[in-house]
């Protein structure tokens, strides 16, 4: 099971009834904080979890309405007595945006892991990143949630494997001569949620997104009127993101980081929904929790 919690939903900054875009990904008590930008903290703090089960945020890239409140995130959880390491995955020019982060908080009695990788795991989830199409170097996230096959008892009785292994190879053990894949039947199908914010529609959304249960993307502005300034700026509009919904066939699609501009995101939504139905509006406090099938 994974719970998604949007904190915020705004683009620039941030403003008295919309936090800056973020969301909250739990998974088995703990979890993953995708963008920290300046108040997201108190964002966490309303619809959130508290920050001391979070093992590690995600940053799309680093223009300050995604990153800024990091500094204040990690000097709060060594305030709250923090020992376990953190990590924190973003593009290109992590290492050094970490290293001026990490002179403003000092001292921290935790370990802060940077991830550069594309792919890596963190607390039972797959954790894949790829290119986003921003003005500066940005990635999206792809998180999953895997599911193994089902036991076959008839083969481990076939294979002579005594009852007493039988759960601990369930669990993904190798005991001795028996290995998992001998008494589980074929992997089934996971849960998929990406977070693709700020870009602009690419190929390489499509096919990271491709049937995913939830697809979170940039919906900076509402209607094609604004359809140079998405270009310029790299962001999309709610129609252009409704056509990479349907082209990736996700499940369910929600719109984020909305433009000043955008008082009333709705007015906006009924022509994106005739493209794709099943896309929303993400909210402050929006929640989710989505189940294996
Ligand atoms: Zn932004
Ligand atoms: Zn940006």
């Amino acid at each position: 099971m994974i719970d998604i919690v949007i904190l915020g939903t705004g683009a620039m900054t941030p403003l008295p009834n919309r936090h800056l875009s973020s969301m909250i990904l739990r998974h088995n008590g703990r979890q993953i904080l995708v963008d920290c930008g300046e108040g997201t903290q108190v964002a966490i703090r309303e619809y959130g979890y508290g920050i001391k089960s979070i093992d590690g945020i995600a940053i799309t890239h680093f223009h300050g309405d995604h990153f800024f409140g990091l500094p204040g995130l990690l000097h709060s959880l060594e305030q709250a007595g923090r020992t376990e390491p953190v990590w924190v995955a973003g593009p290109e020019g992590l290492e050094e945006m970490m290293e001026r982060i990490l002179a403003m908080t000092r001292d921290l009695h935790f370990q802060v892991k940077l991830r550069r990788e594309d792919h890596f795991e963190s607390n039972g989830l797959v954790i894949e990143t790829f290119p986003l199409t921003h003005r500066i170097a940005s990635q999206g996230y792809k998180f999953t949630l895997t599911r193994p096959g089902k036991f076959l008892p008839e083969k481990a009785t076939d294979l002579g494997i005594p009852l007493e292994l039988w759960s601990r190879l369930q669990a993904g053990e190798t005991v001795g001569e028996f290995s998992p894949e001998m008494v589980m039947g074929p992997q089934r199908e996971g849960i998929t949620v990406v977070y693709a914010t700020d870009t602009r529609p690419s190929e390489t959304i499509v096919r990271a997104s491709e049937g995913a249960d939830l697809l979170i993307m940039d919906g900076t502005y509402p209607d094609n009127n604004k359809a140079e300034h998405a270009v310029k700026y790299g962001h999309m509009t709610f129609p252009e993101a409704a056509n990479l919904a349907k082209e990736a066939r996700v499940k369910e699609a929600w719109l984020t980081h909305f433009s000043h501009s955008i008082e009333d995101p709705d007015e906006s939504l009924e022509a994106a929904r005739k493209i794709f139905e099943n896309i929303h509006l993400s909210y402050d406090g929006k929640m989710k929790t989505l189940g294996f099938a």
